[in-house]
């Protein structure tokens, strides 16, 4: 039998194997959902279409697609907001954010690489085999050649609060998946890529008057494409993760620190007190 699974799954079971099975197995979701999923997707969302619009060459209003994003994705829930944030500051950043992608992405001198049949390489799942007995399920966000070199690399975007240091972008296993992943569907047509990285949305209060940052959108930060002995390491990482699925083995962490992230777990009143209060069932597949 073969088992699919997504890099999220596979993260999120990495993490904590009991927060996996609150999430996945009992289907359980916090009622009050963190502005941080909504603010990403409305972000996100227009994003995405510009990056498609440029790659063709036509005109796309971003801002207009913004404000539609916004409603769809925080209205008629109830959102958790981080301290000294509030609905207004959060969609003055977010707008600020998709304000200054298009001269952000003019910078980064990348294009989406098109398809066999003429569509850009956005926001494009994939299923390739894993290792054995495995499917590794993922969804690229931008597979882009580089304007000055050529070179193609697949580019994660992510909403953040602070930007990622090198030791993390190194080491990210959802870059060699991807890399892994885009090799498997495309290399045939298009050689394998040259490099993987993040672009970076880092979320900050608009300042009130001429000081302060404020949101900023980070250039690309590249990383080598990941040696063979990387990729095998990645895909033992996914066998165990499987494994541990199948075998309904859903194990407390052993965690880091002293100061445990539980304190950040969105099922710790289920873990800690086991109680169901402030849950509902999950009606999202993924
Ligand atoms: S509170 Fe801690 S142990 Fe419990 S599900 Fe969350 S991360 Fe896992």
């Amino acid at each position: 039998m073969i088992t699919r699974i997504s890099y999220t799954r596979a993260q999120s079971i990495g993490t904590c194997g009991r927060a996996y099975r609150f999430r996945y197995i009992d289907r359980l979701e916090p009622v009050a959902t963190s502005i941080a999923m909504p603010f990403g997707k409305a972000v996100h969302g227009p994003v995405t279409d510009y990056v498609i619009a440029h790659a063709l060459s036509k005109p796309f209003d971003i801002m207009a697609n913004f404000e539609e994003a916004w409603v769809k994705h925080t209205s008629d829930q109830q959102l958790k907001y981080p301290m000294n944030w509030d609905a207004d500051s959060s969609y003055a950043a977010a707008k600020r954010l998709v304000e200054l992608f298009p001269e952000a992405w003019e910078k980064a001198q990348l294009v989406a690489v098109l398809d066999q049949s003429g569509a850009p390489l956005v926001e494009r799942w994939l299923v390739v085999p894993g290792p054995p007995g495995v499917e590794i399920e993922l969804r690229i966000d931008f597979l882009v050649m580089d304007l000055r070199s050529g070179a193609i690399g697949v580019l994660d975007a992510k909403t953040t609060s602070a930007e990622h240091c090198e030791a993390f972008g190194s080491n990210a296993l959802q870059l060699t998946t991807y890399q892994y992943a885009v090799d498997h569907a495309f290399a045939s047509c298009l050689g394998p890529v040259a490099n993987v990285g993040f672009m970076e949305f880092v979320k900050r209060k608009v300042p009130k008057g001429s000081k302060g940052q404020g949101p900023s959108i980070e250039p690309p930060t590249w990383y080598p494409r990941r040696s063979d002995e990387e990729v095998r390491e990645m895909l033992t990482a996914y066998a165990i993760a499987a494994r541990d699925i199948r075998d309904q083995r859903f194990l407390r962490p052993f965690f880091a620190s002293f100061n445990s992230p539980c304190n950040l777990c969105d099922y710790a009143r289920l873990c800690v007190h086991g109680d169901q209060q402030g849950y509902r069932l999950r009606t999202t597949s993924r």
